[in-house]
Parts: structure tokens; C-alpha cells; sequence
């Protein structure tokens, strides 16, 4: 039989154990942790988007730059194949109002469960604690385990490391020096569908942390996104956020800040706004009449304090485009440990169309660890199962002698 490591049981890592072991491997799971799972639990806490509905070509080009590479691999396992097999695990899922698709139960602990049971059905071996350290010059995997050192020396290898955002659920990103070590290029790991910071007057901060932008959109560029933000200490996050974070985080490695708008009535043309404003009475300050025209809540009207300076315009027509477009300056992107995910890794000019590492034949990569990237949406967990997928049957077309080192 076979003996195939998958290190890392995480999305990826687990789906490319599920599909070796049914194809009769000998399959040992090790991941540093000592639960399996972490991060694919803690994305299921606010309701576990497993992947989109939206059209196949249209969710492919979310990855970006990565898309030619990726989107083979998303179409050899769609969205309607995860959607199979969640529900194959008793998990249906169902479309919500936004497209993205999640499980019924909205949790990724019942959906953990059973896939772990089958995992063990199929006879996989799970070792926690087993944190990989690399090659011992031989060529054997080595492990720091609590035992001490420990050593496997498997027929293939299936690497899923996870990228380096929340590290405390286990993935640390510490395998990049290990790669580059062994020759293989990877891209500097940077944060992805994290929050930015905005330099908030104490005041705003103090009393509108934690309070959510509901309904705006968002311009960066020629880029507009509907959805919410939250107010933070430090600045903005949330999924609309989320959206441009790639762009807006690029464009403050080059200028060291970026201005994003906010439009916070994107439903009510500025005309309409500037008519309901003009009909306030003239003596009434500027916070009236956004409260009584407008309709805007204290967070709205104190952000338009912040993007346009204290005293707002008592013009109607200047008010209306305040309200339509406000500038906030965006001076930092906030540590990769908090970001929803991780841009950068394994450069796809590391590895084979089966994501062998060239440099290590018979080593394979999938999962978060690539470098790619993608928003939030169902996108980063669909693009590691496809991967893990992908990784595995590229172990599995190797070991049956069709493709050669
Ligand atoms: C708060 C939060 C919410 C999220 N919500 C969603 C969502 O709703 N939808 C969505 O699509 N995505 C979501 N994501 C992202 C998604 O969870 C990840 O993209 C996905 O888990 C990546 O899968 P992976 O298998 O590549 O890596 P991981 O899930 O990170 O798994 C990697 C595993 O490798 C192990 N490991 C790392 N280094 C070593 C080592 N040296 N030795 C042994 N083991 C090691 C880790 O312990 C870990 O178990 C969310 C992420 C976060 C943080």
C-alpha cells in the first residue's frame, strides 16, 4: 500500500486525505495542533460561507492574477461538487440573499464531525501535535513533537500549511523559511480581507467602535462595492472593506495612504437628498437637518464630521454630495495575525499543473499556502478544497506512474 503524509488538516489537508484514502492509500494527517480543524471552526462562528453561487466564469475571475492557474483546478471541483458533498455528509446548504452558499445548520462543527468519521472509515491516521520542521538531510520528514523529534519517510507528500493569519489556530506561516530554503519561491505572505487604519478623532473613536456602516458603498478607484463596514479602534473593516482590501492595500505599499470614499444613501440620488434638505428649515444646524431630511444616525453624521472636517456645509446641494461622497484617508493596513486571510506563498512558478513542487518531486502543495488570494464570499474555502482535490489526485497520477519526475 501506498503511504501518503498529509501535513496540515486543515480544508485543504483534509480533502486530500478524503480523496487518497478512498483511492486505497495509506494516508497519516499531522498537523501541529493538537485538534484538527481550527480555522475551518472558527470561519463557521459567523455563519460558515462554504462557497458561491454565482456563474462559474465570474467566480473564477475573483482570483485575479491567479485565476488562469486556479480556475481549472475551481472546475475540476465547483461549487456544485462542494455543494454535493457537504450535503453527502448530512450538511445541506442553502443559496443565501447575496449569493453565497452556506450549510443549514450555518455551523462547521456538525459538517467537521462527520467528515472526520469518514476520514477514519476510510482508515486515515490522524497525528496532532506533530509540528513539520522540514527534511532531515535524507530526505525524511521530520516533526517536533511533545515526545520529541519524530521522522516519516512517505511515497508522496501533500503539504496544506494554511497561510499566516490567525496564527494561534495554527497556521503560522513558519513553512515559508523552510520552502525557501529548499529552493522553492515563495511570495512574501501579506494580509488579505483585513481591516485599515483611519487616524479617527479620539471622540469618534470613543463613543463609535464596534458600530456598523450598514447599507453604503464603497469607491476605491473605479471600484464600487455595496455592503457593511465597521467602525474599529484602529480604523475600518468588514466585508465591503473586505472587497477592496487587496487594491487598497497595494496602493498603500506604493503611496502610504489611499482614499476611500463612502457613500452612505447609495440608494437616494444626491438631487432627491439635496430636495429633502433644501426643505428643512434654514436656522436648523447641519445635525438636525441630516437627523429630520436625512435620516442619518449619529455614526453616520459624526463620519461625515471626520471625512469633511467639523463644521459640514449648511448649502443643501454641498451637503447632499457630502453625504454622497465622503473621503476617508486610509494610513495603514492592519497586521496580517488579524486578516480573514493571507496573500503570497508557494508562486505557481514553483509548481507543476498537479502542484508538485518542482523542487521537490513527489512533494505536493495546496490550500491557502499558494499564492493567491481572493475576497470573502465562499471564494477562500472553495479554492482550498478544490486544491486539496487537485493536490491529491496529482499524488495519485504520480504514484500510478503517468507522470515522470
Ligand atoms: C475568522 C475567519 C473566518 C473565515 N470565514 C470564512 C468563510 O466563511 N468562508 C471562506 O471561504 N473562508 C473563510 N475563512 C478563510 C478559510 O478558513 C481559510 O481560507 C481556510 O481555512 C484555508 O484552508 P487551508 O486548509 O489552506 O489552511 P488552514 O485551515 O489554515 O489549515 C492549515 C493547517 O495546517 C496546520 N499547520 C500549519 N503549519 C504546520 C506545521 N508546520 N506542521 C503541522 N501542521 C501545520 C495548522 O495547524 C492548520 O490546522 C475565514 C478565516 C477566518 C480567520
Amino acid at each position: 500500500m501506498t503511504a501518503v503524509a498529509v501535513i496540515g488538516a486543515g480544508p485543504a489537508g483534509l480533502m486530500a486525505a478524503e480523496v487518497l484514502a478512498e483511492a486505497g492509500c495509506a494516508v497519516t494527517v499531522y498537523d501541529r495542533m493538537p485538534s484538527v480543524g481550527r480555522k475551518l471552526l472558527m470561519a463557521g462562528r459567523g455563519g460558515l460561507n462554504l462557497t458561491h453561487s454565482e456563474p462559474l466564469d465570474r467566480f473564477v475571475a475573483r482570483f485575479g492574477t491567479a485565476s488562469p492557474r486556479l480556475g481549472p483546478l475551481v472546475e475540476a471541483f465547483p461549487p456544485q461538487a462542494l455543494v454535493a458533498w457537504a450535503e453527502g455528509l448530512g450538511q445541506p446548504t442553502f443559496v443565501g440573499s447575496s449569493g453565497r452558499v452556506f450549510p443549514k445548520s450555518l455551523k462547521a462543527s456538525p459538517l467537521l464531525r462527520a467528515w472526520l468519521a469518514r476520514l477514519q472509515g476510510l482508515g486515515a491516521a490522524f497525528r496532532p501535535r506533530h509540528d513539520w520542521t522540514g527534511w532531515e538531510a535524507g530526505g525524511r520528514l521530520r516533526f517536533a513533537t511533545p515526545a520529541g523529534e519524530a521522522t516519516a519517510s512517505p511515497d508522496a507528500v501533500v503539504l496544506a500549511l494554511g497561510g499566516a493569519s490567525w496564527p494561534k489556530l495554527g497556521s503560522t506561516g513558519a513553512w515559508a523559511d523552510i520552502l525557501v530554503s529548499a529552493g522553492v519561491p515563495v511570495s512574501p505572505l501579506r494580509p488579505a480581507n483585513g481591516g485599515f487604519d483611519v487616524a479617527w478623532s479620539e471622540l469618534f473613536r470613543d463613543r463609535f467602535e464596534g458600530q456598523p456602516l450598514k447599507g453604503v458603498a464603497l469607491t476605491f478607484g473605479r471600484v464600487r462595492v455595496r455592503g457593511e463596514a465597521m467602525v474599529t479602534r484602529h480604523g475600518l473593516e468588514g466585508g465591503a472593506v473586505y472587497a477592496l482590501s487587496a487594491a487598497l492595500r497595494d496602493a498603500i505599499a506604493t503611496d502610504g495612504q489611499a482614499r476611500l470614499w463612502i457613500d452612505l444613501r447609495p440608494d437616494t440620488p444626491a438631487a432627491q437628498l439635496q430636495a429633502k434638505l433644501a426643505q428643512a428649515p434654514a436656522n436648523q444646524s447641519a445635525a438636525n437637518r441630516l437627523r429630520k431630511a436625512a435620516h442619518l444616525t449619529p455614526l453616520e453624521t459624526n463620519l461625515l464630521r471626520e471625512a469633511h472636517g467639523k463644521d459640514l456645509p449648511s448649502d443643501p446641494a454641498a451637503l447632499a454630495s457630502a453625504i454622497k461622497g465622503a473621503p476617508l484617508r486610509l494610513t495603514g493596513i492592519r497586521p496580517l495575525e488579524r486578516a480573514i486571510s493571507t496573500a503570497g506563498g508557494v508562486a505557481f512558478s514553483a509548481i507543476d499543473e498537479q502542484l508538485m513542487l518542482t523542487a521537490r518531486p513527489g512533494v505536493f502543495v495546496a490550500g491557502e499556502m499558494l499564492d493567491w488570494e481572493a475576497p470573502t464570499g465562499g471564494y477562500l474555502l472553495q479554492a482550498s478544497f478544490a486544491t486539496g482535490v487537485a493536490a491529491a489526485r496529482g499524488v495519485l497520477k504520480r504514484l500510478e506512474g503517468l507522470v515522470l519526475d
